[in-house]
């Protein structure tokens, strides 16, 4: 049985950068699908624009190239390809520039569709872009626009951004994409925590001995050196996507499930942010694998001090969570590839089998990836005799087991952010005030290693991260769960 499929509005779809990696890998991919589950109508436009010379015959060769590379399960259908090909055009412009403006403002004109631009360019041409729909007429107000991270790389250009995009549209029709957000275990950590009764009395500080979030990659930079090496594990992860997680996890019961309802929780969880010590951040940069350059060649540079993994303590000043850490982590080229969130519970406070039962603690963990799912780890008896001896068993719930086919079917992030732009729901989206706290927060964190001239702890390709990272727990009478697949 295919996953239900919710009609949405008539829209037309303008990708600004769609000859590039991101449009090729995630956007034109995830609108194809869409198409396939028919949620697109026949006379919706979707158009690729960027300043390469192209014609649309040209473009639709580059898209069914992309289908191709990232989506080879769903070509096999021909006939669905030649359908999608047949709405996709191309406008030559540059952001810039007043080439092509025109074009595209009359390809658009008395069309009555729900119309998105896709920002899928640097931030350096946000502003030129929304200055442009709005002299050539096309940033009405049902107009939305999509923008991609990095949103800022401090408050300070973060503010600027927001400013520039305010100037011509409203916080209404921005939609700041984290794709972590659109991913399906992340929603259903609301699921979880807010349809259940299970768990939310539990979640507080009096149960809840302490949080680990971790974002774990396999790979390296890779083609990204330069691009990465001016942000850093900290700008690129830390600040939005873990973040965004912390908050999820961390944030009071909104009144109802409503865009502004949980960006206001989750801003009040960035705000109760305690600033971090020096002692409770460590940065990492990986060493050379057998066949794999260290992150310093990779990047081409000898003495970058730019960190490819960071680990923090955080600390949440309200009633909630005082007294309960929090513990993120994110790198690159460790061991597995693994996004969790661990949610460890206190152990009980009196254990009536005495010391041969050994400590045990329920651990909640939230899988983003691989196998998206969640286990409980509970405590039962050891089977057998011999006395009553404990053991920890996990009560697992992977969704493509529990759900079946219908899972295998959910939309992946892309799919559903693109999706909720179309619907005007802006719950998954970044408000512009959030993201200003979340660089409040951060900036004096990459302050402070700036002004001590920190630099960053080797650590071996396929490992844990660097050691200081294990020692941030040790020294807390705790330890990071194993990073494995
Ligand atoms: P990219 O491969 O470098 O593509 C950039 C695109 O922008 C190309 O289509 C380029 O085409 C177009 N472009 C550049 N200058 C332009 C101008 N003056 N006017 C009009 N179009 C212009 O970059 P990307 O990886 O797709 O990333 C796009 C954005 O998404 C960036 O902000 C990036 O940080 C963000 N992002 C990317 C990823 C990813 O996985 N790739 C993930 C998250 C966020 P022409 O050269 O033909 O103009």
């Amino acid at each position: 049985m295919a996953s239900r499929v919710i009609p949405v509005d008539p829209f037309d779809l303008v990708v600004f950068g769609g000859t590039g990696d991101l449009a090729r890998r995630k956007i034109l991919p995830a609108l194809f699908r869409r198409f396939c589950a028919g949620q697109m109508e026949e006379n919706a436009l979707i158009i690729g624009a960027a300043r390469s010379p192209m014609d649309d015959e040209g473009y639709r060769a580059f898209v069914s190239a992309a289908l191709e590379e990232f989506n080879p399960s769903g070509i096999s259908d021909t006939e669905a390809v030649a359908g999608f090909l047949r709405q996709v055009s191309y406008v030559a412009l540059d952001a810039t520039g007043t080439e092509g403006w025109q074009i595209l403002a009359n390809r658009l004109r008395g069309r009555d569709a729900v119309q998105a631009f896709y920002f899928s360019v640097g931030p350096s041409l946000f502003g030129a872009l929304a200055e442009h729909l709005h002299s050539y007429g096309m940033a009405g107000q049902g107009t939305r626009i999509v923008v991609e991270k990095p949103f800022g790389r401090d408050l300070t250009s973060a503010k600027a951004l927001n400013a520039t995009l305010a100037a011509h549209f409203d916080e209404s029709q921005i939609y700041r994409i984290d794709h972590y957000l659109g991913k399906e275990t992340v929603q259903n950590l609301m699921a979880v925590r807010f349809g259940n009764m299970l768990f939310e009395p539990l979640w507080n500080s009096q149960y809840v001995d302490h949080i680990q979030i971790t974002v774990a990659e396999t790979v390296g930079v890779g083609g990204r050196g330069e691009y990465y090496d001016r942000s850093g594990a900290m700008r690129d992860m830390m600040q939005n996507h873990l973040m965004q997680l912390l908050c999820l996890i961390a944030m009071e019961p909104p009144a109802k499930f409503d865009p502004d309802a949980v960006r206001d929780e989750k801003l009040k969880v960035i705000r109760a942010l305690d600033p971090v010590e020096a002692v409770d951040l460590v940065r990492g940069q990986y060493e050379a694998d057998e066949d794999k350059p260290d992150y310093r060649s990779q990047v081409g540079d000898a003495d970058t001090t730019t960190e490819s993994f960071v680990a923090l303590k955080a600390r949440i000043s309200n009633w909630r969570w005082a007294g309960t850490p929090f513990y993120l982590r994110t790198g690159k080229r460790l061991r597995a590839k693994v996004s969790e969130i661990a949610v460890v519970f206190k152990e009980t406070p009196h254990s009536i089998f005495g010391p041969e039962a050994g400590r045990h603690r329920n651990i909640l963990t939230i899988r983003l990836q691989p196998n998206e799912g969640m286990d409980l780890g509970v405590t039962i008896k050891e089977p057998g005799p011999g006395g009553m001896r404990l053991v920890d068993v996990p009560l697992d719930m992977t969704f493509a087991e529990a759900l079946g086919p219908e899972a295998e079917d959910v939309p992946d992030a892309y799919e559903r952010l693109i999706m909720d732009v179309i619907r005007g729901n802006q719950t998954l989206f970044m408000r512009g005030d959030e993201v200003e706290a979340a660089w409040a927060w951060t900036d004096p964190i990459i302050a402070g290693w700036e002004a001590r001239g920190d630099t960053p702890q080797a650590y071996d390709s396929g490992s844990s991260g660097p050691e200081d990272s294990l020692m941030l727990m040790h020294r807390d009478g705790r330890k990071w769960r194993e990073i494995r697949a």
